[in-house]
């Protein structure tokens, strides 16, 4: 008998069996709103021309193939803490984040997830809330930490929109010194982001209840098309001066999918403490994979510090955000007007972010993929890049015939 014979077959990933079944389409009509990755005006993958740009100088600059260090470049991780806390952060101005570069935005969860399991001071120390619902992912990355999972309410079905009230009350109700992971920004799966001063009463609650605020930031300057203005959560809580664990990815705001670039930092309280913890963050890392890739972190440090590139990809991450935006203006008119489907859809309209979720029905989403040809995730969530002025209408149509 073969050694591996009694290993079970796992379920298949039900992000990517989505865009399986679309390949396996032969219908020229077919959309796949399924995978989390920006599509340009024509459906094409999108390689931003100031990433293109950068590699032309590190092509000229003929750099070398040497490793990283463990935490990776510093040149990266300065620059990347800075768009994020924002040049005028004080722990930035005073030395007292520990950032290390990480395997983009899975690989700084993930290490994060390891420092936190092992030297996180409070009680209650291994549990972490998550967001219902959150990004796939977020539960086996934080049980594979070593951390014990639960969740907080946040999608209210009903309005479609946000359950602050049951989100406070499960925060007020969590473990003193929990962790609770919050999403910066774009929610993932839901498109529902709280408002500037609900984002203020969450801090306030988290610092009554003494919980650890875990910001995962993928989509920074993806939502709004401003970078400082999706970093509004993360800044305002270092303002009031939580110590907030951050995971940081380029793979959406720079295109940087499969080069896998992000950062994990963490806020501590003096220079010294940021050493030790550093220190640590080097004893978490060098085992599971030694040091980071250099090519992308090339790619953003190259970007963030020429100032004319830097104002290039602002222009290029707003223009992706402004085409996201643009397509929920279109599909809500397509759907209310041109069709005048029956249903409430301004959420169409006010979610945020690279993903949509409908609230189309399980078995809407199947009649939609069986006979239209239109795969998305079986929640009914879409993502709004797969969107498009050749296919918005023909989408539109299809939901109508699905709900009517
Ligand atoms: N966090 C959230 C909420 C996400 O949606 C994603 C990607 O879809 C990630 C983290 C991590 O992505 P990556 O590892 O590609 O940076």
């Amino acid at each position: 008998v073969s050694l591996w014979a009694n290993v079970p077959a796992g379920p298949p990933d039900p992000i990517l069996g989505v865009s399986e079944a679309f390949k396996a389409d032969p219908s020229p009509k077919k959309i796949n709103l399924g995978v989390g990755a920006y599509r340009d005006e024509n459906g094409k993958p999108y390689v931003l021309p100031s990433v293109k740009k950068a590699e032309t100088i590190l092509l000229a600059n003929k750099v070398n193939k040497e490793y990283a260090p463990i935490t990776g470049e510093p040149e990266f991780t300065k620059l990347a803490a800075r768009l994020a806390y924002g040049e005028a952060s004080t722990p930035l101005n005073e030395n007292r984040i520990a950032v290390t570069q990480s395997i983009s935005g899975t690989g700084a969860l993930r290490v994060g997830g390891a420092f936190i399991a092992r030297h996180y001071p409070r009680e209650n120390r291994r549990i972490i809330y998550l967001p219902k619902p959150s990004w796939g992912n977020h539960t086996p990355l934080f049980r594979d930490s070593g951390l014990e999972v639960r969740g907080y309410r946040y999608f209210d079905k009903d309005t479609v929109g946000l359950d602050f009230k049951g989100l406070k009350e499960d925060l007020k109700d969590a473990p003193e010194g929990s962790i609770v992971l919050l999403h910066a920004c774009a929610h993932n799966p839901t498109g529902i982001d709280p408002t500037p001063e609900q984002w203020k009463e969450i801090s306030e609650i988290v610092k009554e209840k003494e919980l650890f605020p875990f910001f995962d930031m993928a989509y920074q300057g993806f939502a709004s098309g401003s970078p400082d203005k999706d970093a509004f959560a993360v800044r305002h809580f270092v303002s009031e001066g939580h110590q907030i664990a951050l995971a940081q990815s380029f793979a959406k705001n720079m295109g940087l999918y499969g080069e896998r670039v992000g950062a994990f930092s963490l806020v501590t309280g003096s220079p010294e403490e940021r050493a030790k913890v550093d220190s640590q963050v080097k004893i978490v890392v060098r085992p599971m994979y030694s040091n980071p890739p250099i090519h992308g972190a090339r790619i953003v440090s190259t970007i963030l510090s020429t100032p004319d590139l830097h104002r290039q990809w602002e222009q290029e991450v707003k223009g992706m955000a402004d085409r996201i935006i643009s397509m929920r203006e279109k599909l809500y008119d397509a759907l209310t007007k041109d069709f005048a489907t029956p249903g409430e859809w301004g959420h169409i309209k006010s979610q945020i972010g690279m993903f949509s979720f409908t609230g189309l029905t399980q078995p809407q989403t199947k009649a939609l993929a069986e006979k239209a040809s239109i795969y998305m995730t079986a929640d009914g969530r879409i993502s709004m890049a797969g969107l498009n002025s050749s296919n918005v209408q023909y989408f539109a149509e299809s939901v109508h015939k699905a709900v009517t």
